[in-house]
């Protein structure tokens, strides 16, 4: 396939999943065993498929690095076991190295906590012309923070601006921060990989019978189970208050992984290639510069 088409399949296949405009949006009429009417015989082809959606996106971070103007901030949230390190890991096998970051967010440490929320994620914000993936992300302060709210009394905030209005504060402050990013070049996507409690309990118990998945396994993520309807809610609100055309929510469904990451693949190509990505022009001067060298180099016959 072009990369014309390839960009025009991603399209197709990635729009359904995003979320611009979250005023109608509802988590219960979106389906985590979605798979766009595709079987599971189709997985062989759904690889190949991921395998180009993986060379065309190398291709355009190649650009993006060359050209060096725009950069890519890719935010991952999901429950335990949803499949977000497999997602990363294998959309991003095609990328080089050098123009790709992860960064993973777990619980804040001390020096965190003594900064506004903020603080962490901002020393991670990629570069011009690099691609940032956050694992987990500034999300959390709207996610586990809400679910389990004596996080929030940990924060050092002064109690006079912990109110009830906390949560909607915190998105606005969220969407604010995101259009000034975009404001700047920065390219926002933020994936929500939509697993269902039961394809959870089937991947715990998984790790719990492959020796190989052993180390994965987490008592806490189990406990994590018994406040399911609660994430779901505070997935709900935030991103029906922080999906917007400059930083839009791709809900993935995630029950089957093949799946999700295709989509993820595809949401990608489809925002890398709709921007103005091309390598730098070459003016006169350089030019001449580049044919005074080639001529040095012809002179000395390769052998100096
Ligand atoms: P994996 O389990 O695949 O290694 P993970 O992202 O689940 O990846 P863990 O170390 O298991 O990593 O979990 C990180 C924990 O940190 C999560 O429970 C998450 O909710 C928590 N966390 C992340 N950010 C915050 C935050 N700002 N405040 C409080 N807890 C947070
Ligand atoms: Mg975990």
């Amino acid at each position: 396939m072009e990369q014309k088409e390839i960009v025009e399949v991603a399209r197709k296949f990635s729009a359904p999943y995003r979320i611009t405009d979250g005023k109608k949006f509802r988590l219960r009429d979106v389906d985590p065993n979605d798979t766009a009417g595709f079987k599971d015989e189709d997985k062989p082809r759904a690889k190949e498929a991921l395998q180009m959606g993986v060379d065309a996106l190398s291709q355009l971070q190649e650009v993006l690095y060359a050209q060096d103007r725009w950069s890519v901030l890719l935010i991952f949230q999901a429950m335990d076991a949803a499949g977000k390190d497999g997602a990363i890991k294998h959309v991003m096998s095609g990328i080089n190295p050098q123009g790709c970051q992860v960064t993973s967010f777990k619980t804040p440490s001390a020096e965190d906590l003594d900064h506004d929320f903020m603080w962490r994620c901002v020393r991670h914000l990629p570069e011009r012309g690099r691609i940032g993936v956050f694992n987990r992300s500034y999300y959390e302060e709207v996610l586990v923070v809400r679910v389990h709210q004596e996080i929030l009394q940990r924060q050092k905030l002064p109690a006079t601006l912990v109110t009830k209005r906390i949560w909607e504060e915190r998105y606005e402050d969220i969407g604010n921060f995101e259009r000034y990013l975009t404001r700047n070049g920065t390219i926002v996507l933020k994936f929500f990989l939509n697993v269902s409690k039961k394809e959870q309990r089937k991947r715990f118990l998984e790790r719990l019978d492959k020796p190989e998945k052993n180390w994965k396994f987490s008592q806490a993520d189990v406990a994590e189970r018994a406040h399911w309807d609660d994430y779901m809610h505070a997935y709900e609100e935030a991103i029906r208050a922080t999906a917007a055309k400059h930083a839009p929510w791709y809900v993935v469904p995630a029950d089957n992984k093949w799946f999700t990451r295709i989509v993820v693949a595809a949401a990608i190509i489809d925002q890398l290639a709709s921007l103005d990505l091309s390598f730098p022009k070459i003016d006169a001067a350089k030019r001449q510069e580049l044919e005074a060298a080639r001529a040095a180099l012809m002179q000395g016959n390769g052998s100096h």
